[in-house]
Formats: C-alpha cells, structure tokens, sequence
C-alpha cells in the first residue's frame, strides 16, 4: 500500500474517524445511514434460522427503553452472550413501529460496573488483507516509537501561537488517535496549511529573487506609442487588450525581468498583445523571440505578426526544424547580427546554433505545452530577457493563486465585437449520421467543417482513430466532397499544405487529432464534430470548439459521445456556457488541476493531505504568512526560520515551483 517505512505509517492519515465516543440512548435510535452506538442490558437472546444463515437476536434495555441488535452469521454467540449482561454495540439503525433494530457490526461486552468510555476511531485506507482496524492496532502499539521519527517543528512559535496549531508531535498523535473530532480537525488544519505554506513560500522566495535581480534592461514607452500603435490596425483594441498592453508595457518598463502570463480565451486577441510587446522591445533597440509548440502555430504566429509590425519597420524571421538549411541559416544569421528583430519559431528556436545579439523579451505562446527547461533554455539566449507566456486556456483564480503564484497574470475578458456565439450541442452516439448530415448542410452553403477524433490509428485504442473515419467519410458519408486529414505523425510539410488547402476551401472538411487545437484560425469554417468527446476536459473542448466562430456565419459544434448518461451530464455544461473561467473552474472540480498545471508545472500539484479546491481558504491563510515571513526575512536565514527552508526541501509541489519558471 506504498507504506516502505515506519516513517510512511506515522504519515498514512487517516480518511476519517467513527465517533464512538457517545451511546445514542435507546429512544432516540432513528433510521439512518450512517452506524449508531448504544449500551443496554440483555433482556433475552435468542436464534432464528433462515435457509443457511444463523441470525441472534436479542433485547436491549437502557433507561429511555429497549432496542432489538441482530446479529448474522454469528452463531457462536449464543454461548457467549447471557442474559443480564451490558453490552456495547454498533451498527445501522432501522426504526419501525414496532421498535429499533441495530445491524450490529461490533460489539464488546461491558463489566457490571464499567461505565462507557468509547473513543474516536480513526479509519484508514485499506486494502482486503490489510484492514483498517489492523493498520489502526499497529499504530496505536507503537505510537510512542512512531512519534520519535516525526522530526523538527517546522513552523515558527509565532505561527503555531496565531494559528492555535498543536506542535508537530501533538497534531501526529491526534490524527491517529484524537480525543475530540475537533483535535482530529485541527492537528489536519495544521499538516495542510503547512503543505500549502511550502509551496507559497517558494513562489514568494522566487518572486523576491526576480524583483531583486535588476539586471533586466527597463523599456521605456514613449507617451505616444499606443496611439501610434492603434492608429496602423485595422480596428480598435478592445477595453481589455488596451488594459493589458498597459499592464505588460508597465511590468517591461522595470529593471526586473517581467514573469506575466496573458490569459484570454480562444480568439480574444493575444496575437495583438504580443505584437504590441514586441514593438515596445524593437523601440528599445532590443530584440524579441516568441516560441510556439507546433509548427503550424508558429507559421500563424508569424503570418499574423509580419503585417501587425511591418508599418513599424519591424521584420519577423521564422525558425522551424523543417525550414530548409539555406533559409534556416539566413534567418539565424540575422538573429545573430541584430538584423531581424523578431525570431518566431518552434523549439527550433532554442537549439544551440541559434543566437540572439540582443534578446530582451521572450515570449511563450502555450507555455504549459513545453518543459521547465525548453522556457528557461529560450530565456537564456538572452540577459534577464522579459518573459510573457500566453494560454488560451483561463486559469481558474484557485490555481493562478498558487501553483501559478510566482507569475502576475494578465487576461483579456473580452472577445472583439462582431463574433457569433457558438452553439453547442451533446449528441449521443447513435446519432452520428445526423451529425454528419448537419455538416453536408452546411458544407452545401460554402461553409467548412472539423471532423475531430481522439487516436490516430485503431491500433492504439478502441478510441475513433481518424485514419479509421477518414476512410469511412470518404467512401460512404461524403464520397461527393473534398475531404483532408491532418494528424501529429505526417510530416510537417504535410501538415502545412493541408493546412494552406483547408485555408482557401480546397479542402471543404478536415478530419484531424486535436492538433487542430490551438491558433489555427480559417473563419469560414462553421461546423465542428468533436468524435469520443467523453474523453477531454472541458476546458479543452471549449478551447476545440474556438476553431469555429471566427467569421461572420452561424457557428455550431457539436459533441458525440457514449450512451452513458453521466458523461452527456458533463458535457452539456458546454452547451449553455461559453465564458472560458466558468468553465476551467468546473473543469478543476471535476477533474483537479493536474490537467491545468500540464506538462510545465508537473508536480506543483502534488499535495499529501492538502485539496487546492477543497481547502482554498487555509491556502490564503498560508499564502498570507509566507508574504509577511519573506518581507521580514527574504531569504529566511533567522535561526526561527531554519525549519521553513527544510520544509521547503521536503515538499515535492515546493520544489517544482523553484524550479518552474
Ligand atoms: P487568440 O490568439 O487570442 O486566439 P487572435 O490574436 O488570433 O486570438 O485574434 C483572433 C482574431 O480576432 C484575429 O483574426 C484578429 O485579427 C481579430 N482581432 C483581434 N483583436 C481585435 C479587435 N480589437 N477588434 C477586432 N478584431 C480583432
Ligand atoms: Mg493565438
């Protein structure tokens, strides 16, 4: 069960407890769910036999009255059990009109004399063989010794005095054998918080190191430049995109190195943030890099930024691993010299030949989607280079407090003006030809659409491979239409010219993977079909969906899934929500913040007894003093503090985020 050592059993919490403290008297046993306790005397006892099952019964007298406890399959008990004897017992209550009756699950004989003392018992996770009440007995023989292995208190005297918290061998002896409930709840308060106040202290020791470097070069905005900046786009900005340049233009203008992540939804316009950004670095005379994780997003990225920049001068060179070597090395060669301002590419951008002659800002278009080291590998072309990471997928408030809490965040909660909402429908499987019937419809109109299937080929799983159905759509549902297929294992130019053919409706449906997801933008696609839909998050669909929608047509998608009721009742959350926080915030209670926190930041979510939805209000607790403990001691070397820096070391969620950037 993953306990090695005696070190892993003082820390295998228990789940709960059953308060066998009180016995409900026997007047007040009422029918309920969960077991009741009573103490009574035996007036009779008896056995009933039914076909193969031996049940006792007897009668229990306490002052209130009398209750009947049953027993199954015990039969020996009858020669164990005499009238007149006390007895304690536990068990599910039924009441009818004739009385109460107790399943009885334990019981213990109580002395003439003996008054009742029952305790709290804790429950732990169990297995057939290894059962909770054996956990509990090997415990409790050996808590003493088990209490010697618990180590230094970690928290400050100040803290334990604030918060009321028992010191750490007191919260180990409560959890595993706690007189009150209350003891039980607060030792857990305790062992949370000091969780959670790992992981902020980290994210504040991080923050204070940033903010104290000062070796970024500070770009200063002249006072004209978002008025220059707005007059050679062909709209206005939107509220939202003019507060974020704001922001971003602030945070650039310090000698801190910027750490922001621009958060906006599918189509809301990041494209023009960051072009705004990089025309900040050009006017500073400094150069910007902005990596993507695909290549058909980093072409987009550079096809959009290349007209956005092109009236300030400003020229984008692309850096891809399928380019070839003679416009790999020209584009690499005016990085170098500070020729080209701008390098836009994939992780192509950070292999060794490539050198920037002065990198001020990075840029990090799905930052969850690269490693800790791919980021930190792209800031290092630079000296203390401003660092935005962009997402299309909204970070619930729960999570941009503490896993991403060593980042500021900046979102656009605004979509231009113009755009249709998308309307949303949860079909069943053995609707799919209707489905494909509304895509001809469509298609007959002029309009495009997506075909979206998790696998790619059927070998991997019994999931729709899009080989599979692309095949299928061809022959038997659109033998009349143009049908491409798009998937991550075809080579990238490929892709690319799939791609190019669906952007100028060559191409009237394409079948694909989610490597559609992101960026990819031709507005005149209005239909997408999302195939095993059960399989993604919400938040991810949601970002799928943002594929359509994007011109002037009615816009649907619509989302194929199982006979099973459950998952349909996740899914048409979708169908009435098109606000992307709602979303990602019941996407996080559904499925917890692993799938937020991505490949990046695996392991800031990693938490012993700690819940980040559940327990939010001890993280801002936690979050409070580690802020108050770094502006008093920012790199906590007072001897109080000693204990802090060794419970950073010992938790895995701290750790990633020192690592993080
Ligand atoms: P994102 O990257 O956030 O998904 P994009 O930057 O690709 O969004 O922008 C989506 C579309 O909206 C683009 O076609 C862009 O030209 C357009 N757009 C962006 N900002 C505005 C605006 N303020 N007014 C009108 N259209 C805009
Ligand atoms: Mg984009």
């Amino acid at each position: 069960m993953g306990i090695r050592t005696a070190e892993d059993l003082l820390d295998d919490f228990p789940h709960r407890y059953e308060d066998l403290r009180y016995p409900t008297p026997a007047a007040q046993l009422t029918t309920g769910e969960s077991e009741q306790n009573a103490v009574g005397t035996i007036l009779w006892l008896r056995e009933r036999r039914t076909r193969n099952l031996a049940i006792v019964e007897a009668e229990l007298e306490d002052d209130t009255g009398t209750f009947i406890a049953t027993w199954f399959g015990r039969k020996y008990l009858i020669g164990a059990l005499k009238k007149g004897m006390r007895l304690f017992v536990r068990g599910r209550v039924q009441r009818t009109h004739a009385g109460a009756k107790i399943n009885v699950s334990t019981h213990r004989v109580l002395a003439e004399d003996e008054t009742y003392h029952g305790e709290m018992v804790p429950v732990y996770s169990a297995s057939k063989t290894l059962t909770s009440r054996k956990i509990h007995q090997v415990i409790q023989k050996n808590l003493p010794a088990l209490l010697a292995l618990a180590g230094e208190e970690p928290l400050p005297q100040a803290i334990l005095e604030r918060k009321k918290f028992p010191p750490l061998h007191e919260a180990y002896r409560s959890m595993h054998s706690p007189g009150t409930p209350q003891e039980a709840g607060k030792a857990l308060e305790r062992f949370i918080f000091t969780e959670f106040l790992a992981l902020a202290l980290a994210a504040q020791l991080k923050r204070a190191a940033r903010t104290s470097e000062r070796n970024a070069q500070a770009l200063k905005a002249a006072p004209d430049l978002l008025a220059e900046f707005e007059r050679e786009l062909p709209f206005p900005l939107t509220n939202a995109q003019r507060r974020v340049v704001g922001e971003i233009w602030a945070d650039m203008a310090q000698d801190a190195p910027m750490n922001r992540l621009l958060q906006g939804d599918v189509g809301s316009g990041k494209t023009l943030v960051a072009a705004a950004a990089i025309l900040l670095a050009a006017r500073n005379g400094v150069q910007s890099a902005l990596m993507a994780p695909t290549e058909i997003l980093a072409a987009q990225h550079a096809a959009k930024l290349a007209p956005l920049l092109l009236p300030f001068g400003i020229a984008v060179e692309a850096v891809f691993g399928s380019q070839s070597a003679k416009a790999r090395a020209a584009a690499v060669g005016k990085l170098a010299s500070g020729e080209a301002a701008v390098g836009v590419g994939t992780h192509a951008l950070i292999t060794e030949n490539v050198e920037f002659a002065r990198l001020g800002l990075a840029i990090i278009d799905e930052q969850h989607r690269f490693g800790v080291e791919q980021r930190a590998k792209l800031r290092e072309k630079g000296v203390a280079p401003h660092t935005l990471h962009m997402t299309a997928t909204p970070i619930p408030r729960t999570l941009a407090q503490s896993i991403y809490a060593d980042l500021d965040a900046s979102t656009i909660d605004e979509l231009p003006p113009g755009r249709t909402p998308i309307e949303t429908f949860t079909l069943r499987r053995s609707r799919l030809d209707e489905a494909y019937e509304f895509v001809r419809l469509n298609v007959e109109r002029g309009h495009q659409a997506y075909i979206v299937a998790p696998a790619i080929d059927e070998s991997e799983s019994d999931l729709t491979s899009v080989l599979a159905e692309a095949e299928r759509l061809q022959n038997d549902v659109f033998p009349d239409l143009r049908l491409g297929l798009l998937h991550g294992r075809m080579p990238a130019r490929e892709k690319e010219e799939i791609m190019q053919r669906f952007g100028r409706n060559d191409v009237q449906v394409l079948v694909a993977t989610t490597v559609v997801e992101v960026g990819v933008d031709v507005p005149n696609a209005s239909v997408m079909v999302i195939l095993d839909a059960q399989r993604y998050g919400l938040a991810q669909l949601h970002q799928l969906r943002g594929r359509v929608g994007r011109g002037a047509a009615r816009s649907f998608c619509l989302l194929i899934a199982p006979e099973d009721a459950s998952e349909l009742e996740r899914l048409t959350i979708l169908n009435d929500c098109t606000d992307g926080f709602r979303i990602a915030e019941e996407d996080l209670r559904l499925r917890g913040p692993g799938e937020f926190a991505g490949k990046a930041q695996s392991g800031l979510a990693d938490f012993r007894v700690a819940d980040l939805v559940r327990d939010i209000a001890i993280y801002r607790e936690a979050k409070a003093e580690a802020e108050r403990l770094v502006a008093s001691d920012p790199a906590l070397k007072r001897p109080e503090h000693v204990g802090l820096r060794a419970l950073i070391d010992g938790e895995p969620s701290a750790r990633a985020m020192l690592l993080s950037s």
